[in-house]
This record gives structure tokens, C-alpha cells and sequence, in this order.
């Protein structure tokens, strides 16, 4: 990007300047990350960052609000059209903060509910110890089967009978199988429970239509807008009409003060870009992709976990391979391949330094990386782990790395 104003501020400039030189040369193989397009960049900078706007279309709590409720009421329309969805809160400045605003407008602090295991593939809002999930409610977990991957509905079913939870959640940050939201909402039904899904990752290939949907049946749904959605870092919540009231009171006032109407500008953008046609084509092609990857992986002795996988992400165990997550990660920054570390199920090591990397495509989609492109980073990626200890090696991968990215341009820079 040409930063007219910006480059007169020299240490940020320089920081920006380097980091588009990373992103160009590198490859962004972290399954949460994507690019936005360059009309999503712009409207975050643009502005509507000017503005406060506490409350809602039509009921604001400052003046001036005739163009930004023009924003929302689209970014709204957008959304509704894009998920079959009854209603939609565009406010949520993150997935987390979208998560707190869902537990407070259903629950009470101590009410009971059913997440999947952080080391099985749930989220840290999902009711880990850490996070104010764990810390104010009463979670309960299901887990994977140990032997498929999948998660055990069998389990679901006994764990949601037993303890009657107030909620289920579903919806994963590192499971790459489909999700069987017909199942969850007949648990949920027959023990009395709230039904909520996160779609953080999956969201783009849902809207999409490659994935099922739970937004028209589940009660409320969550998603980030920056993850396959491929819009501005920020989230926004579905629900069914009829919880209208309590979501919105629960995002504002309830959880946040002022919505960031450039960022909710951007959303709607990048849910007008969801829209389109081609959007379709990239979403069928990250999973193309991630099909690919996690075959030419299998073949390389690389033990994926669920054995493959429905969406944009697979979760590899590296524990044959002679090296942990972490060690993964650091090795693989080397050369410029960014991924996550990642538990595995039942990890037997710690969270820092777990046995598994996670992997996704839709960054490396965005660019325009296909099939045979997948093939070339899977055997840039299998090299690394060989030459782990031979730096001569290591600085001719880099080399390799960097060509092949530098023939992807990434939009914006
Ligand atoms: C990424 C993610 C979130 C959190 O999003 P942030 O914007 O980082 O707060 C929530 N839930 C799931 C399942 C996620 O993968």
C-alpha cells in the first residue's frame, strides 16, 4: 500500500514496510488468518472511525447518526441474506468479546454448559480455565473419539442427559471434520438446552454453502469476520428473532460501549464480497486445497488427525517425526512458513509445547495458490522437518520459499 501520511511516522512506517515484506515473502499457512482485500483495508481507514454511536439503527444515543446507520442497516441486510439468518448484531468488536455478549444474553453466572475440550480442538472462550468462560460458568466437555477424530455424538448425548446443561456449544478452532448441527439441536432439544454454534473458522465455506448451516435452526451463532470470511478483524452474532432483545442488550450495553463503525463498514464490505460469485469459486478452492495438502501429507508418513479433512484446516500429530509443536513452528519460521502450534487429542504434552502443528488454506487461497502449488508446500514443508538440523539447508529452502511466494501477490501490498 502507498502510505502518504503514514511513512512521516518513521518507526511505524518502517514496522508496516517490513511487515508487507514478510507477508509477500512469506507463506501464511495459520488456518485463522486470510488477507483482506484492499476495498476491505480501505474502509477500515477511513473516517467513520470518527464517529460515536451507542445503541442501534433508528436508536442511537448520540447525534449525527444518518450515514452510520445507513452502514450498519447494510451491513446487517448483508449478513441476513448471506447466513439465512432471522436476526443479526454487526456490533461485536471480536470472536471473544461476540462469545461473553452470547453467554451473558442466555446464561448466569454458574449456569452449566457443554464445550468441546480446548486440546481436542475447542476454543479458549469455550470454557477454558483461563478465559472468563471458565472462570464464570460451569463448563462441562465432550471430547473427540480417540481412535476416528470425530466428534463422539454418542458422548454428547450421555455427558448433555447427564449434567442438563443450560447451552451447547459447537464449533472448533482446530477440528477439520463437519460438524453435525442436526444432531447437537436434537440433544439440546430433548435436555432443555440453549443451542450455540461458533463459526469462526468455517464461516466463509458456510456461507458458501460448501459446509451445513446451523444459523436458520440453532438459537444464537457466532462468527469472527476476519477468519475465512476474509473481512476486518471484528465478529458479529445470528440469532432467531425471537432472542433479539436480550442479544443486543447483552453486546451493548450489556458487553461494550461504542461500536467501531469503520470496522463495521468493512464487515459489510467484506460480506458484500461474500455475496458474490466468486466468492463461491475461492471458498470451493480452499477446500480443494486443503484435500490436497492433507493427501500429499498422508503420503509423506504425516499422521493427520480424523485422517483428513471437510474444510480449510487439518491438525497434524508431529510426534513420528521426531519434533513437537513449538519446535515445529520455530523451524519452520526459519524458512518462512508460518504455522500454528497445536494440541492434539488427549495431548500428552503441554499447551505451550504441544505434539501437533495446525495447517489451513485460505490464506494461500486468497493468493491464488491451487492444486499443484499445494503439492510444491507440502515438499517445501516436508524438508524443513528433514533438514531440521542443517542450516546451509534451511537458507536454500528460505531462498525457495520466497520465490515461489513472491509469484502470489498478496492483495493490498
Ligand atoms: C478465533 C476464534 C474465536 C475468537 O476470536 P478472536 O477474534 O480472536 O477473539 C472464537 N471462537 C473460535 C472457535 C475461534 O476459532
Amino acid at each position: 500500500m502507498d502510505y502518504k501520511y503514514l511513512s512521516k511516522d518513521e518507526g511505524i512506517y518502517k514496522a508496516i514496510k517490513a511487515e508487507e515484506k514478510r507477508q509477500s515473502e512469506g507463506m501464511e499457512l495459520i488456518a485463522s488468518e486470510n488477507y483482506a482485500s484492499p476495498v476491505v483495508l480501505e474502509a477500515m481507514g477511513c473516517v467513520l472511525n470518527n464517529k460515536y454511536s451507542e445503541g442501534y439503527p433508528g436508536h442511537r444515543y448520540y447525534g449525527g447518526q444518518e450515514f452510520v446507520d445507513d452502514v450498519e442497516n447494510l451491513a446487517i441486510k448483508r449478513a441476513k441474506k448471506l447466513f439465512n439468518a432471522e436476526h443479526v448484531n454487526i456490533q461485536p468488536l471480536s470472536g471473544s468479546p461476540a462469545n461473553a455478549a452470547v453467554y451473558m444474553a442466555f446464561l448466569k453466572p454458574g449456569d452449566k454448559v457443554l464445550g468441546l475440550k480446548l486440546d481436542h480442538g475447542g476454543h479458549l472462550s469455550h470454557g477454558h480455565p483461563v478465559n472468563f468462560s471458565g472462570m464464570l460458568y460451569n463448563f462441562v466437555q465432550y471430547g473427540v473419539d480417540a481412535e476416528t477424530g470425530y466428534v463422539d455424538m454418542d458422548e454428547v448425548a450421555e455427558i448433555a442427559r447427564q449434567e442438563k446443561p443450560k447451552m451447547i456449544v459447537a464449533g472448533y478452532s482446530a477440528y477439520s471434520r463437519e460438524i453435525e448441527w442436526e444432531k447437537f439441536k436434537q440433544i439440546a432439544d430433548e435436555v432443555g438446552a440453549f443451542t450455540f454454534a461458533d463459526i469462526a473458522h468455517t464461516a466463509g465455506l458456510i456461507a458458501a454453502g460448501l459446509l451445513n448451516n446451523p444459523v436458520p435452526f440453532f438459537d444464537v451463532v457466532s462468527t469472527t469476520t476476519h477468519k475465512t470470511l476474509r473481512g476486518p478483524r471484528g465478529a458479529i452474532i445470528m440469532c432467531l428473532e425471537k432472542y433479539a432483545p436480550q442479544v443486543d442488550r447483552a453486546v451493548f450495553p450489556g458487553m461494550q460501549g461504542g461500536p467501531h463503525d469503520h470496522i463495521n463498514a468493512a464487515k459489510a464490505v467484506a460480506l458484500g464480497e461474500a455475496l458474490k460469485p466468486e466468492f463461491k469459486v475461492y471458498a470451493r478452492q480452499i477446500i480443494t486445497n486443503a484435500k490436497v495438502m492433507a493427501e500429499e501429507l498422508a503420503n509423506k508418513d504425516y499422521k493427520i488427525i480424523s485422517g483428513g479433512t471437510d474444510n480449510h484446516l487439518l491438525v497434524i500429530d508431529m510426534t513420528n517425526k521426531g519434533v513437537a509443536g513449538k519446535e515445529t513452528e520455530i523451524l519452520l519460521d526459519k524458512v518462512g512458513i508460518s504455522v500454528s502450534r497445536s494440541t492434539i487429542p488427549n495431548d500428552p504434552n503441554p499447551p505451550m509445547n504441544p505434539s501437533g502443528v495446525r495447517l489451513g488454506t485460505p490464506a494461500i487461497t486468497t493468493r491464488g495458490m491451487r492444486e499443484k502449488d499445494v503439492i510444491k508446500i507440502v515438499s517445501l514443508f516436508d524438508k524443513t522437518i528433514i533438514s531440521k538440523n542443517k542450516a546451509a539447508e534451511l537458507n536454500k529452502i528460505k531462498k525457495e520459499v520466497k520465490e515461489f511466494c513472491l509469484r502470489f501477490p498478496v492483495p493490498g501490498i
